[in-house]
């Protein structure tokens, strides 16, 4: 079969990545008779540097005419002085918004291998943990209204929390369809003692709830979730929260697996093109050094295979190539240990291609 995919490399360790899992999805091609046509476009600072603006028209159009985009990460020191419509990260919140991708799936599992990776105890993670965070992405706090006004103590900045009973219902329905393919359990996350968007989160995920009777549902305040997800992660399946409580805890839950170089992140939504890219930045500290970790990007083209191309074996292929590769004890900078020689982003895409 033949799929076009648009490719988005962005800034920082964005091109290095991209292109490693780019390699991967070329060796999936052959092994099983698929070809893969990748359209790259320009998105973030190096399209501000090449057209001055983070989003150019010819890449929103070049993600509509594929099948689904695959993205690295967008911004970097260089841009981060620019107003805020014209920084590179505009770009995200604009593709999402403009592609309608209101569900953003980050899974966030222990590799056996790399349990003494994790800060956690040990007995901890003895038993391992796999969460499916469901965070809503086109709304809340990072679409509302904002500036600045008079306020109380002169000049004030301000960010408003928007959400309307259709986009919680439609999030916590995917989180809710998600956990029956799972463990059916889903824990909503809000900050419903203070916040009244949170109280209308709740009311609608109770609602939602009727209707799937098999899938236990909890609340959990966000502060308690942050907490949580360090004391007992294995208690969690599926999490479903707001576009910023999904941003942080996510972050938290990448940190507990390993490295933020391992989470890749699906987001989907209206319409039928998905973006796929990992959950970390473009680690400008680190880019051009090769030191950077392609497996979240190369897991994020898993999930691109099975969620948007329907591609399920080929997924699997690629996710058993990374459980393979981690088991045999290959390492970037990140995930080795004292002691360990890392490899590059070309080694471990590399071994990843060869357990392929
Ligand atoms: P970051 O995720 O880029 O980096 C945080 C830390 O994790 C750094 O020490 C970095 O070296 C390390 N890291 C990240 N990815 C790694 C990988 N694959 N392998 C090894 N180490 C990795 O977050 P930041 O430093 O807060 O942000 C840097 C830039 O990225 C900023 O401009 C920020 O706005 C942008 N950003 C972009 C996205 C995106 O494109 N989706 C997401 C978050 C941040």
């Amino acid at each position: 079969m033949e799929f076009d995919i648009a490719v988005l490399r962005g800034d920082g360790i964005g091109p290095e990545i991209v292109d490693g899992a780019v390699e991967v999805l070329e060796a999936v091609g052959n092994k099983f008779g698929h070809t893969f046509r990748f359209h790259p476009y320009l998105m973030g600072g190096a399209a501000i540097d090449a057209t001055g603006e983070p989003l150019p028209q010819k890449t929103l159009e070049g993600c509509r005419k594929a099948q689904c985009v695959l993205l690295g990460a967008v911004g970097g020191p260089k841009w981060d002085g620019m107003p805020a419509e014209l920084r590179p990260e505009r770009a995200l919140l604009d593709i999402r918004s403009a592609l309608g991708l209101f569900t953003n799936l980050r899974p966030a599992r222990l590799y056996p291998a790399l349990a003494d990776e994790s800060p956690l105890r040990r007995d901890i993670v003895a038993g391992g943990f796999d969460i499916m965070i469901v965070r809503e992405l086109t709304g809340g706090i990072y679409f509302g209204d904002r500036g600045y006004r008079q306020g109380k103590y002169g000049e004030e900045a301000y960010d408003t929390e928007c959400y309307s009973p259709v986009e919680i219902e439609r999030i916590i329905r995917a989180a809710f369809e998600t956990a029956m393919k799972r463990r059916k359990k889903v824990t909503s996350v809000d900050k419903a003692n203070v916040l009244e968007t949170s109280r209308l989160w709740r009311r609608t995920a109770g609602k939602v709830a009727e209707e799937y009777p098999e899938v236990e549902l909890n609340h959990m305040f966000v502060d308690n979730a942050a907490m949580q997800l360090i004391r007992d992660p294995a208690q969690f399946d599926v999490i479903v929260t707001s576009n910023m409580f999904g941003d942080i805890l996510s972050d938290e839950a990448s940190q507990i697996s390993g490295s933020i170089g391992l989470l890749p992140s699906a987001s989907m939504g209206v319409g039928t093109i998905g973006m796929y890219e990992p959950i970390h930045g473009s680690a400008p500290d680190i880019a051009g050094t090769g030191k950077a970790n392609p497996l979240a990007t190369i897991l994020s083209a898993a999930m691109m295979l099975r969620y948007s191309l329907k591609l399920p074996e080929e997924a699997e292929a690629i996710e058993r190539a990374v459980d393979a590769a981690l088991s045999d004890g290959l390492r970037t900078a990140d995930i080795a240990r004292n002691g360990e020689t890392p490899l590059s982003t070309k080694e471990m895409t590399k071994g990843v291609v060869e357990r392929l």
